[in-house]
């Protein structure tokens, strides 16, 4: 039975002064039941938090600690950072440096633009579509989070989805107007919507790998036929691979896929922990932003040195070890093998999707390829499994609109020890 006393005391006093007690709203647990754990350190695979309990953590900050927790390679980048400066506001030769690493590691990007979330690297990418074509609408899918720009809080997915707030109060009807959305991997649904509006929409943005809806795989021939559909139309293809972006593959999903989008969004491991975000790609559109190009995007902590040490320690790492993905597949595979056999014996409504080191299980019968498919889950067991598992010492994403992320530092005793948490745990969650 893992401690709460001190972590429940301070979600109490949180919520006197941060809105529900938490900077980040999944954060707060609504979606399982209980209260949130306060983190104090973490190393490896491991959190510890302020209870003193010591969780194996599945989510590793929703992504960048690919090689787990306090990396002492990214932790040394910032040290013999920090004493140069923490911010200089003026450009740096590290921002070169990254700049260059991400255009040979991602296909797609000739130039990248550094930000400091994902939802800036997604608010800009369609900025920069809509002033490139000149048209106003983009098209989006249902049950995928790009952050939480205005333009995307529609059918979104993540944190949204979790609070059942798909569609935001405070984004103006103008905006929503101009956001068009698709069922994920239904091309003809697009295909429509880009005849109905003809000459009006400027973007297609998805997460080519969706993390935001649990975790959904994309057809066959589907990212192919958004790459068709965008070069007959003059449309600009973004793949938001904030999540995705190397941790599928060096050069992200599109690699994985090979498809090739005319705009990439980044996030999570290009900060090594640090806030960091990213866009770029084709030198034509790059070219269009700001001083290059008239429209405008800045950042007065963009580029920031420690930063880009954190990012260029990582992704030289990343770059110079492709063992890596191979090792995080044969992980992540033997966690959801373990699992899969054991509830296949026992005869448990489940279907698992994974790619790579991101899976996630939905307690359904159906196969979950959108997000109505997605939400046929039973999220009550969901949150009976989620809650099982911490008190196993297994911190999961807390809502089954999340995707998990596996990390270097998961061993093989690791695995075991999830596949026989995870089997009692969903025992103890019918
Ligand atoms: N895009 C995707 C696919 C994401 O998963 C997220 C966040 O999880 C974002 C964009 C937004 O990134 P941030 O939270 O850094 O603003």
């Amino acid at each position: 039975m893992i401690q709460a006393a001190t972590s429940n005391d301070l979600f109490l006093r949180a919520q006197n002064s941060i809105p529900g007690g938490v900077n980040s709203p999944v954060r707060a647990f609504k979606a399982v039941g209980g209260n949130p754990r306060f983190m104090v350190s973490a190393k490896g695979a491991y959190m510890f938090d302020e209870d003193g309990n010591k969780f194996i953590d599945l989510i590793n900050s929703w992504g960048p600690m690919i090689l787990g927790h306090a990396s002492e390679l990214v932790q040394k980048a910032v040290q013999d950072a920090i004493p140069n400066s923490l911010s200089f506001g003026a450009p740096t030769r590290k921002e070169i440096e990254i700049a260059e690493l991400i255009v040979s590691m991602v296909p797609s990007i000739e130039k990248v633009r550094m930000v400091n979330s994902g939802t800036e690297a997604t608010m800009s990418a369609i900025r920069v579509a809509r002033g490139y074509t000149g048209r106003d609408k983009i098209i989006k899918f249902e049950g995928c989070y790009h952050g939480h720009g205005d333009s995307f809080l529609i059918s979104a997915g993540s944190g949204a989805i979790t609070l059942g707030v798909p569609d935001s109060p405070g984004v103006t009807k103008g905006t929503a107007n101009d956001t068009l959305t698709a069922p994920f991997n239904n091309l003809e649904a697009v295909q429509t919507l880009v005849e109905a509006n003809k000459g009006q929409v400027a973007a297609i943005i998805l997460e080519p790998v969706a993390g935001n809806m649990g975790l959904v795989t994309p057809a066959d021939g589907f990212l192919q036929g958004l790459r068709s559909i965008c070069d007959k139309e003059g449309i600009v293809l973004i793949f938001d691979e904030v999540m995705t972006g190397f941790r599928l593959a060096r050069g992200g999903a599109q690699e994985l896929y090979g498809v090739t989008p005319d705009l990439s969004t980044l996030g999570k491991i290009i900060g090594g922990g640090m806030p960091v975000g990213a866009y770029g790609g084709k030198k034509e559109l790059m070219d269009y932003v700001a001083p290059a190009g008239p429209v405008y995007q800045a950042g007065t902590l963009s580029g920031n040195p420690i930063a880009m040490s954190a990012g260029m320690a990582m992704l030289t790492y990343l770059n110079e070890h492709p063992e890596v993905y191979t090792q995080l597949d044969h992980t992540a595979g033997k966690m959801v093998a373990g699992m899969q056999q054991n509830l296949e014996q026992s005869g448990h409504k489940f279907t698992i999707n994974r790619v790579g080191s991101m899976f996630s299980i939905f307690f359904t019968d159906q196969p979950v390829n959108d997000f109505e498919s997605a939400k046929t889950s039973d999220t009550a067991m969901f949150g009976r499994y989620f809650n099982a598992m911490l008190q196993r010492g297994i911190y999961l994403a807390p809502s089954q609109y999340e995707t998990l992320f596996v990390s270097t530092s998961i061993t093989e005793d690791l695995v075991e020890q999830y596949v026989q948490a995870s089997i009692e745990s969903i025992k103890e969650a019918l």
